[in-house]
């Protein structure tokens, strides 16, 4: 094959040594020249096919770190229960209704409601959900996809009734009355897990074809690469399966955990890197704390003073969104470090140690689920512990959110040469709420400019489908701090848009142990592009959403070309 000299208006490399160029030349598959149109059409001589691509901007392609592939694909047809605030149940049980017509027997499965987004302020009751679908077992997940809510037939089928205790890491939410149908954490990934299981058995073929579809939807957004956040077992026959089929449009590196709940490691697989080219293992996932029940501490000084001595109201608005979390997370905990402690911390130091030192073993990067400044520190001195042993792995250790980080952290996960992979649209999604939550001043929430500053090495990453997966949306929110209001959520804590897009590019390469790869436009990787509509540099980043992903090239093969928009 003779190659291609693409030539489009401009070329952001991403490589900090050599960072805009006029054109990226490509053969087999590979990027053989970047640098001046003259150069490069010199260097892949006259056969070259030349592409113009006049008005368009080239970058890598990119790379969402941390996106529940495999989950999306499962439940890509059931309707979206994310609603605008304001929302009714009403108008959720709308939804669910909608979701049941949508397979004809088996559990019911749908994600994305927000209680705090109601009008109500609460989650459904399972109740509620019987009153629009009583004769099925229904699951319905928050946004988070860390706790949810059953149906009477949902608790029937996990055997669950105001007799049953609390599962270990996790909630049966209870009232008078009894049981409400709410589930958190532990209790919740297992009903996750058994709704999953059950409907899979006759499901293969149906994942298959939206695994396919999930896929083109995503190379529509210029995304050629993910890391799937949690895959269970019975997922690796199915991703085997799209690998050898060829229905796996994108490269997906699984991130193992268990079969009985996706906040249990899996530590046995392994090594990352392994597997065919177009789904390898991923780091292995490691949850620390829980989401809305995120474990976070500060001192009883940090709280009065920022409250004015309303501890309890003070201490319930710490976590992810604000004080929902509160009413349903039991009162603060004084630890013997006459520190206060709220939320769910999933492992005890030794046991952590072990895991990290099992997963080394087996050639695991470890990628840990850590949200609060506490379940940070837990991880990052498991990380510093076990340094000698994880460097010398594929793939640098990772902190995976980040979200509360107290003083000297970034400086902490910067000095552990961890990776901290962010989600810049959690911003829109939830900076609304943790803006009115009193939270202590010593705890910075999704503080990117503190990372950056620190010298933290920043992957960026949707986790979609708890938060939309459009990069150019995230950067948006990344460079603006623009919440769903329109309010600005802390713009002290804004990162420029090209740091934004390094995080989705070189950065998550590096969180995937793939950086020599892929990441940058540099001569001898893979020739994985993206064409903008326009140079998200030269665009205020206010309006860089609106910039169109207008192509996108696997390994120099051109897989999606936007339609042209008819003239008005
Ligand atoms: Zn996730």
């Amino acid at each position: 094959m003779p190659g291609a000299v693409l030539l489009p208006s401009t070329v952001l490399t991403m490589d900090p040594r050599n960072s805009r160029a006029e054109a990226v030349g490509v053969l087999d598959g590979r990027i053989a020249a970047v640098g001046s149109a003259a150069e490069v059409t010199t260097t892949l001589g006259e056969g070259a096919e030349r592409v113009e691509l006049d008005g368009l901007c080239l970058l890598p392609g990119f790379i969402d770190a941390h996106h529940h592939y495999c989950l999306a694909a499962f439940d890509r047809r059931m309707p979206d229960l994310h609603l605008p605030p304001g929302s009714s149940m009403e108008a959720l049980l709308t939804r669910v209704e909608q979701a049941a017509r949508e397979r004809d027997s088996g559990w019911v499965r749908a994600q994305g409601y927000d209680p705090a987004k109601l009008r109500e302020g609460r989650p459904p009751r399972a109740e509620e959900i019987d009153s629009v679908c009583a004769d099925r077992p229904v699951l319905l997940a928050a946004f988070s996809f860390h706790e949810g809510v059953l149906n009477a037939r949902g608790l029937e089928a996990m055997g669950w009734d105001a007799s049953t205790p609390d599962p270990r890491n996790g909630a049966l939410v209870r009232d008078r009355r009894g049981l409400t149908g709410e589930v958190a954490e532990q209790a919740f990934y297992v009903a996750e897990a058994r709704s999953r299981e059950s409907l899979l058995e006759t499901a293969a073929d149906a994942w298959l074809a939206e695994c396919e579809a999930h896929g083109r939807d995503l190379l529509a957004h210029g995304i050629v690469r993910v890391g799937d956040a949690a895959v269970p077992p019975s997922f690796d026959d199915l991703y085997d399966r799209a690998a050898r089929e060829g229905r796996l449009p994108i490269t997906v590196h699984r991130m193992p955990v268990s079969a009985g709940s996706l906040i249990e490691a899996r530590i046995e697989s392994g090594p990352t890197g392994d597997g065919p080219p177009v789904t390898p293992t991923g780091p292995a996932k490691l949850f620390m704390d829980g989401s809305e029940r995120c474990a976070l501490c500060f001192s009883i000084r940090a709280v009065v003073g920022s409250v004015g001595g309303q501890l309890r109201k003070a201490v319930g608005g710490a976590g992810l969104a604000a004080l929902r979390a509160a009413t349903r997370s039991p009162t603060p905990r004084r630890g013997r470090d006459g520190l206060l402690h709220v939320g769910m911390l999933f492992w005890e130091e030794d046991a952590l140690d072990q895991a990290v030192a099992s997963g080394a073993q087996h050639g695991l990067q470890i990628a840990c689920h850590a949200i609060g400044n506490e379940a940070v520190s837990r991880a990052l001195a498991a990380i510093e512990r076990s340094r000698a042993r994880l460097s010398e792995l594929p793939g640098a250790p990772r902190i995976e959110h980040a979200i509360f980080l107290e003083r000297g952290q970034p400086r902490r996960i910067a000095d552990s040469g961890t990776i901290a992979v962010i989600q810049p649209h959690f911003v829109y999604d939830v900076g609304d709420q943790i803006a009115i939550s009193p939270l202590p001043p010593s705890l910075h929430a999704l503080a990117f400019a503190d990372l950056a500053s620190a010298g933290v090495e920043v992957a960026g990453s949707s986790d979609y489908p708890v938060s939309g997966y459009d990069v150019l949306a995230a950067v948006k929110a990344a460079a603006t701090r623009r919440t769903q209001s329109g309010d600005v959520y802390r713009p002290d804590q804004a990162i420029e848009v090209e740091r934004a897009l390094r995080a989705y590019t070189a950065g998550s390469a590096r969180a995937l142990g793939v950086e020599s790869e892929t990441g940058t436009l540099e001569p001898g990787k893979r020739a994985d592009l993206v064409a903008l509509s326009g140079d998200p540099l030269f665009t205020d980043p206010e309006h860089i959403d609106e910039l169109r992903v207008d192509r996108t090239w696997l390994a120099g093969e051109l897989v999606y070309r936007a339609q042209p928009t008819p003239a008005r």
